[in-house]
């Protein structure tokens, strides 16, 4: 087996959930890696939201 310990490298999960901007009633993914996130804790902000209304939390 040569290849063992790629699994233990490869396990980063990345895993998407879809949420509807509460401003721009579009999809997006609120787990990835950019400046969507629920303002307030609780109503979901697509990126493009985010920066046009300068709602980044970082
Ligand atoms: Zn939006």
């Amino acid at each position: 087996m040569k290849n063992k310990g790629i699994n233990t490298k490869n396990s980063k999960k990345v895993v998407s959930k879809l949420e509807t901007c509460y401003l721009c009633n579009q999809e997006f993914d609120i787990n990835k890696d950019d400046g969507s996130h629920y303002h307030y804790g609780k109503y979901p902000i697509c990126v493009k939201c985010s920066e046009a209304y300068g709602f980044f939390n970082k």
